[in-house]
């Protein structure tokens, strides 16, 4: 499929580049001996992770550990409630540990362990890709350092537990405001120390090349298999897909499987309290070009050009930016970003569990809501939503935030 002069049949073989580029964003904006660590992932993504040993082994992993594929579900009362458009999700929420992220950390981990690493090292701010890391290196039997800051720490007491037991190191961080980004910054200046022995793991298709590339082809498992399970179970593709994009992992590895197709692609972004800056996260509907955490895309910046404070009510969603290849899609005009505040994804959340019997996460309840929105203006039709997460995390905080609806 031709679009916009992007020829989508080879897309995956031109973008990124050798260089790492979705266009103009993506590339390499870190210190000269941290480029010599990704120049050498990146060599090793492409002779390891392309070879059918590799391949083989961690499909074996994704049957017999993951439990995928996941299923794709039709949702049939909430359908018939809002009229005639077929609404589908894809079941991620099933995936091993409740949520998607456990598809790029269980390749990223695989790859340490053909590399001869003994470590992986990564940073959370609400710890789920925390969880799904030390999950990973549970299973291969690697070393774990998780950075985290000690504000988070004191709100994520669930998640510190469960990396504790998985037996990960869980490394606080008390500089600055101790949250995710002095978390960050903790966990690079570690790798910088010891990247012989050890790899850092991306939690989403944001960083340096190659990692939003190798975190997009990880979770591409997603949209291969619901291309082909939707098929089956409709023999038609969806007229519409719908994910939702922090970082943009879930929808990246989603949208992969359908970039080629007659399909509408939508990412959704959260709106959290409104649009002023600050009251939300919605980098591709307000944010500007820019170059954070080593990578170039939009971003939402403050007076002094630096990544702008955030807020939603999924933590999961509230980063300042989005991957590159979703500023490049954007830009292309081949998938459309919109948005959901908080309210909204809060009705979604109940309305999923209510006339479904799933709880979704809140981030995954963003895209359900702005999926209800789409079905109301298409008026026919069929949409699929990824459902990246399970809601179990949320509901503590929803029923005492907003009660029970
Ligand atoms: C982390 C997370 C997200 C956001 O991450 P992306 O990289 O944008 O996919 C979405 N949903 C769930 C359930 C998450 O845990």
């Amino acid at each position: 499929m031709e679009f916009n002069n992007i020829n989508f049949d080879t897309y995956f073989k031109h973008y990124p580049d050798q260089n790492g580029f979705f266009g103009k964003y993506g590339g390499v904006f870190i210190a000269e001996e941290l480029k010599q660590a990704m120049a050498e992932i990146t060599e090793a993504y492409f002779t390891i992770c392309k070879s059918s040993k590799f391949i083989s082994e961690l499909r074996r992993i994704r049957r017999e550990f993951q439990g995928r594929p996941t299923p794709i579900s039709h949702l049939e009362r909430l359908s018939g409630s809002i009229g005639n458009v077929q609404l589908y999700v894809k079941r991620e929420d099933l995936n091993h540990t409740g949520a998607h992220k456990l598809n790029h950390c269980m390749g990223e981990a695989l790859l340490a362990k053909y590399m001869g690493k003994k470590k992986v090292i990564a940073e959370t701010g609400a710890g789920q890709h925390g969880v799904a890391l030390a999950t990973a290196a549970a299973y291969f039997g690697l070393e774990c350092d998780i950075y985290m800051g000690a504000v988070d720490i004191k709100k994520q007491a669930p998640n510190v537990a469960r990396m504790k037991i998985l037996g990960a190191n869980v490394i606080e961080v008390t500089e600055g405001l101790a949250t995710l980004k002095e978390a960050v910054d903790a966990a690079f200046a570690a790798y910088s120390r010891d990247y012989k022995d050890c790899i850092y793991c991306i939690g989403s298709v944001v960083g340096p090349h190659p990692f939003p590339m190798m975190v997009r082809d990880f979770q591409s498992v997603i949209g291969i298999e619901a291309r082909e399970q939707f098929l089956g179970m409709t023999g038609e593709l969806p007229d519409a897909i719908v994910a939702c994009v922090g970082g943009g992992s879930n929808a990246a590895g989603f949208f992969a499987g359908f970039l080629n197709d007659p399909v509408e692609i939508y990412g959704v972004e959260p709106l959290g309290r409104g649009s002023k800056l600050g009251d939300h996260a919605a980098s591709l509907s307000y944010g500007e070009e820019g170059i954070m955490h080593g990578f170039n895309s939009i971003m939402l910046k403050d007076e002094q050009g630096e990544p702008a404070p955030v807020y939603s009510v999924a933590s999961g969603l509230d980063y300042p930016s989005s991957g590159p290849e979703h500023a490049f899609l954007r830009d292309l005009g081949r998938v459309k970003y919109g948005y959901i505040g908080d309210e909204a994804a809060i009705d979604a959340f109940y309305t999923l569990a209510r006339m479904e019997g799933i709880i979704p996460a809140i981030e995954s309840s963003h895209a359900v809501a702005y999926a209800m929105e789409l079905a109301r203006e298409m008026g026919r039709g069929s949409i699929l939503i990824n459902l990246s997460g399970r809601g179990d995390k949320d509901m503590d905080y929803i029923i005492e935030k907003y009660g029970i609806r």
